[in-house]
């Protein structure tokens, strides 16, 4: 199961990033200063701030979304130095699941089979000579994008507007999508002026996606 917690960030995020407005302009008003800054674009203010959230449960066809993301820092479990032979997990997904009662348990006897691959192809090279870190580095090759792993990424608070104008629309694959809510979510409460109107690009102006348009934008609220 996903699981997303924000685990640190400066505990006045508004604050610091309104100080940096104000300075710019010689002004009192940190909120105001920030808000002004952010309706001209001049968004280099929220860079002064880091979110790094922990990412557990997620497959790695979301791992591989996720570190298209340039301006951020990433921590991901080794697939050399974590031998997955004993604690492999996979994401199943949804639509997967809903076909048909049996379709999960089908689903899962696939990631079995492929398992026993892993351990066939890990037993092999540690016979020939190879040490278990070679052996799991090379097994691995066989293992699925639904394999679970956890993370830890962290973000700029101008990064994340950015980033959840793309995942958090209906157009963003489903399991970042998720992601991005769940890290929306706990963004506002540490940080509510600077993510006040955060969420995909619907949220602030004309949908970006032209003809690809979902149609049907999520409500702010
Ligand atoms: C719905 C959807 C579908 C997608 N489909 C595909 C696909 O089919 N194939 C595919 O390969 N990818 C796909 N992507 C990934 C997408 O192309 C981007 O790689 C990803 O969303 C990261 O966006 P970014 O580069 O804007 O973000 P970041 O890397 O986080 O960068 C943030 C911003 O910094 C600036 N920036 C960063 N690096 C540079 C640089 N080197 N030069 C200039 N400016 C820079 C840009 O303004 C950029 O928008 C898809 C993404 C979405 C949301």
């Amino acid at each position: 199961m996903m699981v997303v917690t924000l685990k640190r960030c400066y505990s006045d995020v508004d604050g610091i990033c309104g100080e940096a407005a104000a300075l710019c302009c010689n002004s009192s008003n940190p909120q105001k200063s920030l808000a002004i800054a952010r309706g001209n674009g001049h968004l280099s203010v929220m860079e002064h701030s880091a979110f790094t959230f922990l990412v557990e449960g997620v497959s790695r066809a979301l791992l591989a979304q996720l570190t298209r993301h340039r301006i951020a820092s990433f921590s991901v479990q080794s697939q050399r130095y974590i031998d997955m032979s004993s604690k492999c997990a996979y994401v199943v997904p949804p639509n997967i699941k809903s076909l048909r009662p049996s379709a999960e348990s089908e689903f899962m006897y696939q990631m079995g089979m492929i398992h026993g691959w892993y351990k066939n192809w890990q037993d092999e090279l540690l016979a020939a000579g190879h040490t278990q870190g070679e052996a799991n580095e090379d097994a691995r090759f066989v293992l699925p994008n639904a394999t679970a792993t956890s993370l830890m990424v962290t973000m700029n608070a101008r990064e994340l507007m950015h980033f959840f104008e793309l995942r958090c629309c209906n157009r963003a694959q489903w399991e970042i999508r998720q992601m991005a809510w769940l890290m929306l979510e706990q963004c506002k409460i540490v940080a509510p002026e600077l993510f006040k109107d955060a969420g995909p690009a619907c949220f602030r102006g004309p949908c970006p996606e032209g003809k690809m348009t979902c149609g049907n934008p999520p409500k702010k609220e």
